[in-house]
């Protein structure tokens, strides 16, 4: 059964998917994200670990062919020292573990409202390539991600994730850590 922090961080996915999935069909013409367009993926970011583990569970419940195929892709990645790309982007310019896809790259692509005040609004473009035809100033709260609060649910949820794993506070791991918590028994959160 899947621990409880994962039900919740699920249930933020499912959020963000809803959103994702409304704003890419409204904006659909402002928006070049294609299957294979990898653009968003150009560095080895991190993540919380609550976001790691949970792409852990998804891996190490995946069938054995695909999982043993990402983690020895993890494995070269990690033993050529590279920085650039994201170590799950496939050779075929696809993420490897899509499905498991942490919440930032969900949102890339879209309108990010910045703001910090709970009311403001501060529009920015997460890449580069969308909303060129567009100035970002003529678009309303609606047209935005709600960077803030994603944010705070996904702070206070990675919260509960630490105080379970005994991680420290400001931990955040790439997906290279990925292989080592697989093994480590992931799949039994
Ligand atoms: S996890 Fe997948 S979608 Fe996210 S940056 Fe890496 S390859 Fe891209």
């Amino acid at each position: 059964m899947e621990a409880a922090i994962f039900t919740l961080y699920r249930q933020l996915l499912e959020k963000v998917n809803e959103t994702t999935d409304q704003l890419n069909a409204k904006h659909a013409q402002y928006l070049t994200c294609e299957k294979g367009c990898d653009h968003c993926c150009g560095h080895l970011m991190t993540f919380y670990p609550v976001e790691i583990g949970h792409m852990a569970r998804a891996i190490a419940h995946m069938k054995p062919q695909r999982r043993k195929a990402i983690i020895d892709h993890l494995k070269d990645f990690a033993a050529r020292k590279q920085d650039a790309p994201c170590p799950l982007l496939g050779d075929d310019g696809l993420c490897m573990a899509y499905e498991a896809r942490p919440v930032l790259c969900r949102t890339h692509g879209l309108l990010l409202n910045i703001a910090t005040e709970a009311n403001g609004l501060e529009i920015k473009r997460s890449c580069q390539l969308n909303y060129t035809n567009k100035e970002t100033s003529t678009f309303n709260r609606e047209d935005t991600i709600n960077q803030q609060l994603i944010s705070t649910l996904l702070h206070r949820i990675n919260e509960a994730f630490i105080q379970q794993t005994g991680m420290a506070p400001d931990e955040r791991l790439s997906p290279l850590a990925l292989p080592e918590m697989i093994e480590a028994g992931m799949k039994n959160l």
